[in-house]
């Protein structure tokens, strides 16, 4: 077993689906992909937030065992995301993006998490995630997410970071953009020359998949009635993912990534059934068990045609 260091968000969302509407609620990159990763594997997360922070939700991630020593805490305002999703919410569209206390994050990994196995440089600035990436000791694992902000904004940077991860998570409107590829499987393997050695594509409801250089693995989405809130699905799935991976200490056999994929996918479809963490942050790992031999059913191929 080891364990996850993640450096990401953690926010104050405001968002409106068709189901509701809520203002300043917790979000943010690192806060859902931490949670879902304390389901597997001890994790640290690194960020920064404002005064009006509230100390309650400290308190959460400490009740899951996440080490919140690199969250430092200064003077201004939280970063605030300001959303909405219409029709098939497939797509946030994002109303405004308050970086505040972000706008001048400096990274510092504290000790306690500079010798994490696997580093999670969830959504933020590039830049920001190749300056954390630095301070670890003996990182055997980088995992990269990011978004159209940064695509837009941060190019160079965020080039610059890709060439040092292992694995990039993303979905199928950012992998077009990043590559300028609109076939997705064309995009995937453009990827692979940029730095990283596997790459994952995110499909909101249609699923997800994997290319590792060599095969295609498709993992199917878990089929829901019934969906609240997507905010945090991906970051859920990486940080299911990532932790799931934190449980063994060689990745040397394929179907273990393939499990993992699984595993995101699980505690993703978890997540959006509700705003905020409240659907996650009561899930156990029994629970996630359940779903799991729920989930197989869907799916189990047949052995001939
Ligand atoms: P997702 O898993 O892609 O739905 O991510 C949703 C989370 O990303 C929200 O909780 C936001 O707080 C956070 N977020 C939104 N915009 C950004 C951004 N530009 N950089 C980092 N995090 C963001």
């Amino acid at each position: 077993m080891s364990s996850v260091a993640i450096i990401g968000t953690v926010a104050f969302d405001s968002i409106e689906t068709p189901f509701g509407k809520k203002e300043r609620i917790l979000g943010g990159s690192a806060t859902f992909s931490g949670i879902a990763a304390s389901l597997f594997s001890p994790v640290s997360l690194i960020s920064i937030v404002g005064r009006d922070f509230p100390q309650e939700h400290f308190d959460f991630f400490k009740s899951k065992q996440i080490n919140v020593d690199g969250i430092s805490v200064t003077p201004g305002k939280t970063f605030h995301w300001k959303g909405y999703y219409k029709g098939d919410m497939n797509q946030a569209f994002t109303v405004s993006t308050e970086l505040n206390v972000l706008e001048k994050f400096d990274p510092l990994v504290p000790k306690t998490a500079q010798s994490s196995a696997i580093v999670f440089l969830a959504n933020i600035d590039p830049a920001l995630q190749k300056k954390a990436l630095t301070q670890f000791k003996s990182a055997n694992l980088v995992i990269l997410d990011t978004m159209n902000f940064w695509i837009e904004h941060r190019l160079a940077e965020l080039k610059e970071t890709l060439r040092l991860a292992d694995i990039l998570i993303v979905n199928d409107q950012e992998i077009r953009q990043l590559t300028g590829k609109t076939n997705v499987i064309q995009a995937m393997a453009e990827i692979l020359n940029l730095g990283p050695k596997r790459v994952i594509l995110k499909k909101g409801e249609h699923g997800s998949m994997m290319h590792n250089g060599k095969q295609i693995f498709i993992c199917p989405a878990v089929p829901l009635t019934h969906v609240t809130d997507p905010t945090g699905a991906g970051d859920s799935f990486a940080g299911g993912f990532a932790g799931y991976l934190a449980q063994y200490s060689s990745l040397e056999d394929e179907e273990i990534f393939k499990k993992a994929m699984l595993a995101g996918t699980l505690i993703s479809s978890v997540t959006v059934q509700n705003f905020s963490i409240d659907a996650l942050k009561t899930l156990t790992p029994f629970e996630f068990k359940q779903k799991f031999l729920e989930f197989r059913k869907f799916f189990t191929p047949p052995e001939t045609l």
